[in-house]
Parts: C-alpha cells; sequence; structure tokens
C-alpha cells in the first residue's frame, strides 16, 4: 500500500428557494420530497434565472439538474409561449430526465423526446406543442438544424438551452458539437432570440474555459459542491515485483484485485470491483471464489461477475442479492457507470486506474451506504500511468480533475461546419465571426474549392441535399463493426482509430462483450466480428514518420526548444501483440498488412542541442535510447493533464531530425486537424515534463518496464531505451523551461 488518503465527511449546505421560483414548480418539488435547494443548485439556478450563461460542475449525485430545471421550468410556467431545450449525450439520460420533468406533473409544458427513435407520427406535434424538448447533438445536427424552418414557432421562443454532462463533448467529436450549438445559436437568432445557456458538468480542470470554448460564449462557472457526503478512506495498491524471477516481474493487478475481494468478503465487507472487460470480471470473480472456498468452504457463492447486456431481470436479481447481503462481492465492467442503481454497497476495488480522476470518482461515489463511510482501493496495473499515480497521490487527491478539451479551430471540424451552416441559411460575413477567428479563411478556401460559393451577401451551399458531415471523426464515415454470424451492427469506431483497435485478429470489446476481428474492409467501412471470450488482450503496435509543416508557437530555451505546430504525420500499424489477461504476458506477436496512413495534425515538440545532451551526461551512443525513453513516458503521462488516453496521441523520438536540424522528441494528436491534446501538452509543459520524469525515476525497475518507459504500441520492440538517459534529458529540459 502506497499510500492512505482520508477524504473527510462533507455536511450539507442547503438554502432557502430563491424568490424567483414559480409557485407551481416550487409546490412540485415539495411534493417530489425537495425541501429545498443546495446551495449550488440555487446559486446555477440564480445566475440562469439573471440571463447569465452558467456551467454547474459538481460530484456525482449533487442534484445538477436542479441547476437547470428551476429556471427553466419557472420560466415556462411564468410565460405560456417560452420553450427549453434540453440535450445529452445519451438516449438513457435523456430518457432519464423526461421522466422527473414530465413527474413534476406541471402545466402545459409537454415534456418529449426528440430522437431517432421518435415516430413520425408524433414528431409534428412535438415541434408544434413541446416546450420542453430532450434531444441529442447528433439529432441536432441532422435533423433539427437543417429542417428548421420547421422548427420556427420553437426556435422564437426559445428561451434557454440545457447542455447535460458536457464534459462528454471532448476531443475531435466535442469540437463539433462546439460548431453544432453556434449553428443552434445562429438559428434561433435568425428568429429573434438569444437563450440563456445552462451546463451541467461532471467536476472538470476550468469548465469555465471548457463551457465557454464549447458554446463560445462567455460562460459562469459554479462548482462548489454544498450537497452532503460520507468519509472515504481511498488506499493506493502497488502489486509487488516477484523478485525470484529474472527479470522481475509484477504481479498482476488482476490477481491482487481478487486478494482484496475475497479478503473483503471474508470481512463481510459488501464491495464491488472494477475491471476493464467482462474476460477479467469473470476471471476475478473465478479467482476469489477459489479463495474463499479454501477459506470457507460455500463462501465462494456469495460472489460473482456482472456485465453490461445482462438482461433487465438478471440485473435486478444481482442488485437485489447485493442489496439483501446474500451477495457480498461482485466483479464487474464499467457498465455500472452508466446509471445502473447499486446502492448498499461499503467498498468499492478499481482494477487498473480508470485513465481520469473524472471517472475515478465516479467509480469510487459507488462506495458508501446510504451516505455512510466508504472504502476505495485503486490497483496499479503494469502501466507507467497506473504506477504515477500510486507514487504521487497529489496527482489525485486535492487537486481538480482534468480541463476537458475540444479545439474548435480544428480545419477538419471547421470547414466541414461551415458547409452544414451554409446549407441552413446562407453564411453572412457577420456570421462568420460566431465560428471563431479562423473561419473567415476557413469560408474563403471552400469557395476557392468550390464547396460554397460565395457572392456579395455571404457565403452559399448550392449542391443538392445537405453536406454528409459525420459529429464523430475527421477521417471520413466512421467503420461499422458488423457481427458477421447474424450482421447485427454492434456499433462504429472511427476512420481514425480502425488500424488500431479493428485489425484483424484484435480483440474488441462492446458494452462488456468481447468479439474477435476477422476481416477489415477499409475501403467499404466494414469490420466483421465474431463473439469470442479469448484468455488475452490485443496490443497493435505502430511506425510513426513526421514532418514539420508549420510552427504556431514556440518557446526559445538556449539549448532547448518547445514548439507547437502543424505536422505531416505517415503512420502505420505493422503487427499486435497479443497477452494474457490474467498474468499480463505476451503471448505472441503477429505482423499485420495495412496501409499506411497520412496524416495532418498538431504537434507539440522539444529539441535539445547535442552539447546540452553531453552537458546532461547522456553520451552519444545512448541518445536514441535515452529520447525514445522519454518519448514513450511521455505519452503515458499525458491522460494525466488533458482528457485523453495514449491511443488518442502518437509519438517519434530521434537523435537528429531533418526539420528542426537537432536531437527532436514528438507527441501528436492522432486525428487530422488536431484535437487539442498536443496544444494542451505545449501549455502546461514544465507540468507534463516533470511527471514524466518524476514517474521514471521513481520506478523500482532496473533498466524500464511497462510501469515507466516500455509502451504496448511501440513499433521498434521497445528498443532502444535508457532509463537513466531519459531522467536525464528531461531534468535537462527542465531546467531551462520557464
Ligand atoms: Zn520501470
Ligand atoms: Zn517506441
Amino acid at each position: 500500500m502506497t499510500h492512505v488518503e482520508h477524504v473527510a465527511a462533507r455536511a450539507g449546505r442547503t438554502v432557502a428557494w430563491p424568490a424567483w421560483v414559480h409557485d407551481d414548480v416550487l409546490t412540485a418539488y415539495t411534493k417530489n420530497g425537495i425541501l429545498k435547494p443546495w446551495e449550488h443548485q440555487a446559486n446555477a439556478a440564480t445566475m440562469a434565472h439573471d440571463g447569465l450563461h452558467v456551467v454547474l460542475a459538481t460530484g456525482t449525485g449533487s442534484g445538477k439538474s436542479l441547476g437547470y430545471q428551476l429556471p427553466a421550468l419557472s420560466r415556462l410556467m411564468s410565460d405560456d409561449r417560452a420553450t427549453a431545450l434540453y440535450l445529452s449525450p445519451t438516449k438513457a439520460l435523456a430518457a432519464d430526465q423526461l421522466r422527473a420533468v414530465a413527474g413534476l406533473d406541471l402545466d402545459g409544458v409537454r415534456p418529449a423526446t426528440y430522437d431517432g427513435d421518435t415516430p413520425r407520427a408524433e414528431r409534428e406535434w412535438i415541434r408544434q406543442h413541446s416546450r420542453f424538448v430532450l434531444t441529442n447533438p447528433d439529432m441536432l445536427h441532422h435533423a433539427i438544424l437543417p429542417g428548421h424552418t420547421r422548427w420556427t414557432t420553437f426556435l422564437r421562443r426559445l428561451a434557454y438551452v440545457v447542455v447535460d454532462e458536457c464534459h462528454a463533448y471532448r476531443g475531435v467529436f466535442g469540437s463539433h458539437v462546439a460548431h453544432v450549438l453556434r449553428r443552434l445559436r445562429r438559428a434561433a437568432a435568425r428568429y429573434g432570440a438569444s437563450p440563456t445557456f445552462v451546463l451541467a458538468s461532471a467536476t472538470s480542470g476550468d469548465p469555465a474555459d471548457a463551457a465557454s470554448r464549447l458554446t463560445g460564449l462567455q460562460v459562469n462557472a459554479v462548482v462548489d459542491d454544498a450537497s452532503p457526503r460520507g468519509a472515504v478512506t481511498f488506499a493506493l495498491w502497488e502489486p509487488p515485483l516477484d523478485a525470484s524471477l529474472s527479470p522481475p516481474v509484477r504481479t498482476s493487478a488482476l490477481s491482487e484485485t481478487a486478494d482484496l475481494l475475497a479478503s473483503a468478503i471474508l470481512d463481510d465487507t459488501r464491495t464491488l470491483a472494477f475491471v476493464r472487460s467482462r474476460k477479467a470480471a469473470e476471471l476475478i470473480a473465478t479467482m476469489a471464489r477459489g479463495r474463499l472456498n479454501a477459506a470457507v468452504p460455500g463462501l465462494g457463492r456469495r460472489v460473482a461477475a456482472y456485465r453490461g447486456g445482462y438482461l433487465r431481470e438478471d440485473r435486478r436479481a444481482l442488485e437485489q442479492a447485493l442489496l439483501s447481503g446474500d451477495l457480498l462481492g461482485l466483479a464487474s465492467t464499467n457498465a455500472l457507470e452508466l446509471g445502473v442503481d447499486l446502492v448498499g454497497l461499503d467498498a468499492v476495488l478499481m482494477c487498473g486506474y480508470p485513465g481520469t480522476r473524472a471517472s475515478m470518482w465516479q467509480q469510487a461515489g459507488r462506495a458508501g451506504r446510504a451516505g455512510g463511510d466508504a472504502l476505495v482501493v485503486l490497483i496499479a496495473r503494469d502501466d507507467p500511468l497506473d504506477m504515477y499515480v500510486v507514487h504521487h497521490p497529489s496527482a489525485l487527491f486535492g487537486r481538480p480533475v482534468e480541463a476537458t478539451v475540444l479545439d474548435p479551430s480544428n480545419p477538419y471540424v471547421l470547414g466541414p461546419q461551415l458547409c452544414s451552416a451554409a446549407a441552413e441559411a446562407a453564411l453572412t460575413f457577420d456570421d462568420l465571426a460566431m465560428f471563431g477567428p479562423a473561419a473567415a479563411g476557413a469560408a474563403e478556401a471552400l469557395a476557392a474549392s468550390g464547396a460554397l460559393r460565395k457572392r456579395p451577401t455571404g457565403y452559399y451551399w448550392t449542391q443538392r441535399g445537405t453536406p454528409d458531415v459525420d459529429l464523430r471523426g475527421t477521417g471520413g464515415p466512421p467503420v461499422e463493426v458488423v457481427e458477421a454470424a447474424t450482421g447485427k451492427l454492434l456499433g462504429t469506431v472511427d476512420r481514425a482509430s480502425a488500424h488500431a483497435m479493428l485489425h484483424p485478429g484484435a480483440v474488441h470489446l462492446h458494452q462488456g462483450f468481447s468479439f474477435i476481428v476477422d476481416e477489415l474492409d477499409l475501403d467499404d467501412g466494414v469490420a466483421l466480428v465474431h463473439a469470442a471470450d479469448p484468455p488475452y488482450s490485443t496490443h497493435p503496435r505502430d511506425i510513426t514518420d513526421i514532418s514539420v509543416v508549420a510552427v504556431r508557437s514556440y518557446v526559445d530555451a538556449g539549448p532547448i526548444g518547445l514548439f507547437l505546430g502543424d505536422v505531416d504525420v505517415t503512420n502505420q500499424v505493422v503487427s499486435f501483440q497479443r497477452r494474457s489477461i490474467r498474468t499480463g504476458e505476451v503471448i505472441d506477436t503477429t505482423p499485420l498488412d495495412l496501409p499506411a496512413r497520412d496524416l495532418r495534425t498538431v504537434a507539440v515538440w522539444f529539441t535539445i542541442s547535442s552539447r546540452e545532451l553531453s552537458r546532461a551526461g547522456v553520451a552519444p551512443g545512448d541518445v536514441p535510447g535515452a529520447l525514445h525513453a522519454a518519448e514513450h513516458a511521455a505519452i503515458g503521462l499525458l491522460p494525466l493533464i488533458a482528457t485523453c488516453d495514449r491511443w488518442d496521441i502518437g509519438g517519434l523520438s530521434t537523435a537528429g531530425h531533418p526539420d528542426t536540424e537537432a536531437p527532436t522528441v514528438f507527441v501528436y494528436d492522432g486525428q487530422a486537424g488536431g484535437a487539442g491534446f498536443a496544444e494542451r501538452a505545449y501549455g502546461t509543459a514544465a507540468a507534463w515534463l516533470a511527471a514524466t520524469r518524476d514517474a521514471i525515476s521513481a520506478c523500482g525497475c532496473e533498466a524500464g518496464c511497462p510501469s515507466c518507459i516500455q509502451s504496448p504500441k511501440c513499433g521498434n520492440n521497445n528498443s532502444p531505451l535508457d532509463k537513466p538517459g531519459a531522467v536525464s534529458v528531461l531534468s535537462a529540459v527542465l531546467r531551462r523551461l520557464p
């Protein structure tokens, strides 16, 4: 155990209902058992009532919905023409909200969901009569905005736009949604409305900035959570290295989690263990069962595996068994994160860091019966980010969760979105300002390429139909994942990730179920898969070439240079490894025959002069290994400062690059045009590289391991890698960097 953090219990702070709340709304809430609002709810609601755009960013279960329901519903009740639009990233959440608002039974509000499942026959009625419409950004993009003339009445009266779970809008998807919201503002303005935006977010770093980027408006943040919670004891756990083996091998996180689960059950502690895949959940349950039966015959039946995809009745039965105490332990995929209501737990085990502090707290929030005290244990996997966080508790505790990163100026997002906007209504020169400083140049380029037609009054979409724009990618339509035996469409993966995630032989996880990819057809955009439960996971490996196109910004620190710029990347996924889920050991490596992918994207890179390297004690022969090790660890640690994972980003290191003419380490966004991650890394380079250096030097291994400098996706067999060299390079960079 590397650390124990005690998170104190917090008493709730209620306040009186704001005076402006409509009587009927107040009565409805009181009838539903809400006697007084928490302070943060009232603060956000009052700001929104006053017409200020506001984001409410507080913890799970802190009642964020009241923050937007109060102002929106009060307005709807006091002005019988006003309307409100509610947006959520998932249909399930919209359905929950519909139930909540309908349950208040307010006259004349007529809440209704409007999504792909809404029958045609009901759509006209909703457009004309519903005053609280619940939908999602995809529907707004594909149906509502292109058909805005049918929504004239609704848009003219639009008083509030609610953007729920707005932290979900990150990366390229978030950048697209940012423009969809600008198009919504433009459409509303066309009919004379300028709605107030109310956003709800998980706790996140700088929510006001993220919300302002998302909406293009000045947004105020309310972050002081006044809801009550029990005390939490939070332990960090590092599986030991088995020194009897050479080289020493770390005990797998899975086996440690199973041990802890068994111990907890022996102690009569109701415990939930989170893992990544259904296979892993079943392995943990099986291992824990064996250990329990060995200790107390028969006790093993009180632990089970749980996953998404179970029938509703099966899930209810498991939940009931846990509630009654028949079941004491459950191993689950994070399907539970998606809103299944599970109460009555004392402890949560996390097999591996969930990747962001936001999801970590969300999972931890499952523990604590009826607001009682709770135990949470995070068990590190053999991975640099996991090892870093268990040795640096300050990276997890007492600091805000990650900032939500998005970049609306991505040209691969901006161009298509301007076409969509022009197809809805001619894009005037004044309109362009709303879409950001890059919009004027982008519109000009679209006119030059013939996509838009320029006239004295603005830019026009003159083609038949609407532009085909996918909100979730930049590289063409997404690849469809289809189960070969049944022809069932399981889901889609964006083009940029298809090579790495859907190569032949890849294990593809879908709602906790595992599938193996049989065939990837890039021309037709289809991957055929079959259901399977392999005892291994797959890890693609790639090789990369980079050339610098333009430097956007740089820091000149003498022998050190730090740059942000546009680059051309050629990336090829060349092989994949199979690794045992139980032990993490590599089983084999299989070559792949996939085409190279060219992308223009955004990178952050640093250079260090050869003389500075030798001053730092790195011998010329060790330079490639030192830079390569620093690159791997830097990619592994980037999720610490941006809401990405290591598969969203790539890297390259070289002892001499033709464009920089110096030893260089590049880290780039894996999506065409960039997703904002490299930009974030550039903006916080000193903190990012310091964490990288500390992660390497704190690792107990001798010459590098998966916990520090080895990368599962390296195309060079993790060779050469120089652990002390990487620490020297990063220290030299940090000494100079402001
Ligand atoms: Zn190590
Ligand atoms: Zn590598």
